[in-house]
């Protein structure tokens, strides 16, 4: 099994939070779409032999991308690449660019699940984090795909935003699972540095939410999302039974893709590797015909903390006859003694062979992942 994601690196408006790697500059657009073919060509065997189940669009804004761009990226994706055994293919879209006849182009390129950033239904959130779209727009797309028959659909939803109350949080929550979506990754507004948010906090001219506060939304959004058949199956991640996010799921498993596309990474068991996160330089290199490519062969230590950190993170948890057969007694015995303090506070919960997170530990994942690494 495998999958082949595609980073596509240009916003309409920078979002205030937002260090991923994008450009608002859109005038080369086309010229990054050739590349993104050619390195499609250049890479066509590095997955020779395995299935590929998922193919997955973000960003950075897929959305972005006009008709005659797609259909220039699929055909290349078709004539390098088996897709006959794809269950699922997602596009990361935005409101403001789904028109019931975008989501009908589409879904005639074999698109069978979107994942929209909608973020909030408040307009005064929208419009301090400076999205490109209002609430209504959110609405509106969403009715739109279910209208042609694009119901498998995940939305994004931040909490922990300044001065937002607890009423607020829920209406959001409401206001998505009223809308019969299939899926939901919510995240906690973080501060980045290199971003405007970033730079207010320097200042003093931003405040974050107390922990306990982003807590609090946190366990509204489990329980929420609980009460409307939602299984909590990732940190970030809440599903329906049966619309898991396949694409993620397989990359919390360990399972290996490709990563197409300026500043994507790609996964292969006891190795990553990335392309260069610069447009230009991206487009140059892949005119020559290289590959402008970063690689990491993972220690053992850090493979074994990759699967503490992508495991301890999903409702699966880490398994340790899987660590005892991949990394040995040590590993176990380490394992099994730096969790105890969080067994017995009730954070972790172990039922043999799985760790998993409790629902109070769910909000601490970083550093309980982080005491339970090898350095
Ligand atoms: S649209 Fe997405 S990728 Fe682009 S700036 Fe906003 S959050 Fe970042």
């Amino acid at each position: 099994m495998a999958g082949i994601y595609f980073h596509i690196p240009f916003c309409r408006q920078a979002c205030h939070y937002c260090n991923f790697h994008f450009s608002t500059v859109l005038s080369y657009k086309e010229k990054l779409v050739s590349a993104i073919a050619k390195e499609l060509f250049l890479r066509k065997d590095e997955l020779l032999g395995q299935t590929i189940e998922t193919i997955y669009f973000g960003g950075g804004t897929p959305s972005l991308l006009n008709e005659k761009e797609w259909h220039h990226m699929i055909d290349a994706l078709h004539k390098n690449f088996d897709l006959s055994h794809v269950k699922e293919f997602t596009v990361e879209a935005n409101p403001d660019d789904l028109t019931s006849q975008y989501l009908q182009m589409l879904q005639q390129l074999g698109v069978n699940r979107l994942s929209i950033g909608v973020q909030s239904f408040n307009d005064e959130h929208l419009k301090w984090m400076n999205r490109a779209h209002n609430a209504s727009e959110a609405l509106h797309c969403i009715q739109h795909a279910q209208n042609i028959g694009l119901s498998n659909i995940s939305i994004d939803l931040i909490y922990g935003i300044p001065g937002m109350d607890d009423i607020t949080w829920k209406r959001n929550l409401q206001q998505a699972f009223d809308l019969n979506i299939s899926h939901l990754s919510s995240y906690c507004l973080t501060i980045e540095p290199q971003t405007v948010f970033g730079h207010r906090m320097q200042k003093n001219t931003l405040q974050i939410p107390a922990d306990e506060t982003s807590e609090a939304q946190f366990l509204l959004l489990q329980d929420t999302a609980s009460a409307n058949g939602f299984n909590h199956y990732e940190i970030s991640n809440f599903g329906k039974p049966h619309h898991y996010a396949l694409h993620n799921t397989n990359y919390w498993k360990g399972i290996p893709y490709l990563g197409i596309g300026p500043g994507a990474h790609s996964f292969e068991p006891g190795m990553r590797k990335w392309n260069i996160g610069n447009n230009p330089n991206y487009i140059k290199a892949i005119e020559k015909g290289d590959l402008p490519i970063e690689t990491e062969t993972l220690s053992v230590n850090n493979q074994y903390n990759e699967y503490i950190m992508t495991g301890l993170r999903t409702e699966w948890g880490v398994n340790i006859d899987e660590i005892q057969q991949r990394f040995g007694e040590s590993y176990v015995a380490s394992l099994h003694k730096q969790l105890q303090s969080h067994v017995d506070a009730g954070r972790v919960l172990f039922h043999h062979p799985n760790y998993t997170l409790s629902k109070e530990g769910k909000f601490l994942a970083d550093g309980i992942c982080s005491d339970a690494f090898i350095l």
